[in-house]
This record gives structure tokens, C-alpha cells and sequence, in this order.
């Protein structure tokens, strides 16, 4: 069991517009990357800022509160400008995205994985990404499972996963039912060796305001794992909070925010499409 590493990113560091160095592109890449010249970079920044300011409002060590920046869709060009900044920790959430950006980037990325994963995606995902920090979305004891006998076929170190729970119960969100939650972090703490349990993820209903029982829900599922387990609360980790709410998920005990468009701007497709 882990404390929360200190996070990466670096508030003081004066963030220089990134120029477009940036080795190989193709045309397309460069022409979206040159539109957005440094836009990325700034915007981590400030919320940079707005992470350290949330964190004293609620009386909580802003180091200790990790931003992942959430760069589906967006070009390598402009994740390398966010990297140059000073940013380490990126979430993706699709396997074949993933996979194909992971080696155009430096090594010392720390990816999380924040989408579904399929059991068929578990190999390829951990054989071309040796550097996956953390799987944030362990949902059931079959993906676990799959994990940690991956991970033991190819000898990489043990993986960090969050378990993912639905606190909204909308049929849409994929997780692990809340009375569910103190079952699955028992099978990955006892028989998934390979696997390291920190915490719990959600994503919750979009408007926090008109929800804020979706990150209780989560603080409390934390609460009952903890005392169960035997685990200090501080030891674990709650991921909650994207760009319309993260503030307010760190006011409730968030430690890891997920922040994309906030930072890469609006999404360039959609999630899912329907026909
Ligand atoms: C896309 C995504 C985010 C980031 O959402 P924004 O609203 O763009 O900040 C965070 N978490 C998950 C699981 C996501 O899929």
C-alpha cells in the first residue's frame, strides 16, 4: 500500500510557450498543433493553480493531489507540449490510442488507463506500454484477475489499479455497485498479488452540483474498505473530479483529478457515436 506519490507536476515552474520542435509529425498533426501553439501548456497551468487554490481552501497539501491530464483524441504534438511544461501524468482511454502514442512520447510518462478495458486489451496493453502507472478502472474480479496474471507472464512490476465504482447508478457507467466494492478490494488485496490496490474511481453524474452524493458515495466506499481491510484512510486514494467539478471533488477528499478538456480543449469526436 502506497501513500499517494507526490504528483509530478510543477506549480512553480514558469511555463514557456512550447515551440513545435517536435520532432516527426505528419501534416495533420502540425497544422493542429501550430493552431494551438502553447494554448495546453497555459491552460495546465492554470489549473495548476486552481488545483493548489482548491487544496487550501479545504485545508489539504496541494502536492499531494495528482492532476492527470486526460489527452484522448488529442495529437502526440500537443501532449509533448504539455510534457515540456513540466507535466508527467496523461490518462487515455482508449487501448489502440494508447498504444499508438505511448511510444512517440518519452518513457518517463506515467499513463493511466481511464477507460473500459476489455479482457482481450489486457496483454496487448501491458506489453506496449511498460510504462502504465495505473489502471483506474478495475471493475470486476475477471479484469483483475486478468491483470495480475498478465503482469506475472512478462515479469513487469506490479501495476497500481483503482477500483471503479458506479456511484450514479446510470446503467450507461461502467463500475462495481457500491455494496460491491469492499468484496472486489478483497479479492485484488488477497489474490492478485501482482496487483496494488490504491483507491477508488468514479466518475459520477456530469453536473456535481446537482450531485454532490456521487463523491460521498465514494469517500464512503473508502471508508468501509479501509476499516475492513485494516488500511489507513490517508494510504488510499479517491479519483474523482474532471473539468467541470474537480475543485469541488478536492473539497471532498479527491487526490486525483482527471482533467481533459479543460486543458486540450473540446474533444475532436465523441465518446461513443450513434448512428
Ligand atoms: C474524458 C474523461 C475525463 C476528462 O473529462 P473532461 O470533462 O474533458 O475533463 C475524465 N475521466 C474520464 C473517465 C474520462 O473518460
Amino acid at each position: 500500500m502506497n501513500t499517494p506519490e507526490a504528483p509530478d507536476q510543477q506549480t512553480s515552474q514558469s511555463i514557456e510557450t512550447a515551440d513545435c520542435s517536435s520532432s516527426s509529425s505528419q501534416g495533420l498533426e502540425m497544422a493542429a498543433a501550430s493552431a494551438t501553439d502553447g494554448v495546453a501548456a497555459a491552460a495546465l497551468s492554470s489549473v495548476l493553480q486552481r488545483v493548489k487554490q482548491a487544496a487550501e481552501r479545504s485545508g489539504r497539501v496541494p502536492d499531494r493531489i495528482r492532476v492527470v491530464a486526460v489527452s484522448k483524441t488529442k495529437p502526440v504534438t500537443i501532449l509533448r507540449q504539455v510534457y515540456d511544461a513540466g507535466h508527467r501524468c496523461f490518462g487515455e482511454n482508449y487501448v489502440q490510442e494508447l498504444i499508438e502514442k505511448a511510444p512517440q512520447l518519452p518513457e518517463d510518462i506515467q499513463w493511466h488507463f481511464i477507460g473500459n478495458l476489455q479482457n482481450n486489451k489486457v496483454k496487448p496493453l501491458l506489453t506496449a506500454v511498460p510504462n502504465l502507472a495505473m489502471v483506474e478502472t478495475v471493475d470486476d474480479e475477471k479484469i483483475a484477475n486478468n491483470l495480475n496474471r498478465v503482469i506475472g507472464n512478462i515479469g513487469r512490476k506490479p501495476l497500481k489499479v483503482f477500483i471503479q465504482v458506479n456511484t450514479s447508478g446510470e446503467e450507461s457507467k461502467f463500475g462495481v455497485e457500491p455494496a460491491g466494492c469492499l468484496d472486489l478490494a478483497k479479492h485484488v488485496t488477497r489474490n492478485c498479488p501482482n496487483l496494488e490496490f490504491c483507491g477508488m474511481m468514479t466518475i459520477g453524474m456530469p453536473d456535481y452540483t446537482s450531485t454532490p452524493e456521487n463523491f460521498k458515495t465514494l469517500a464512503n466506499c473508502r471508508s468501509d474498505v479501509c476499516k475492513a481491510l485494516g488500511i489507513a484512510e490517508q494510504q488510499t486514494e479517491l479519483s474523482m473530479g474532471m473539468s467541470g467539478d474537480f475543485e469541488l471533488a478536492i473539497e471532498m477528499g479527491s487526490t486525483n483529478v482527471r482533467v481533459g478538456s479543460t486543458i486540450f480543449g473540446a474533444r475532436e469526436y465523441p465518446k461513443k457515436q450513434t448512428a
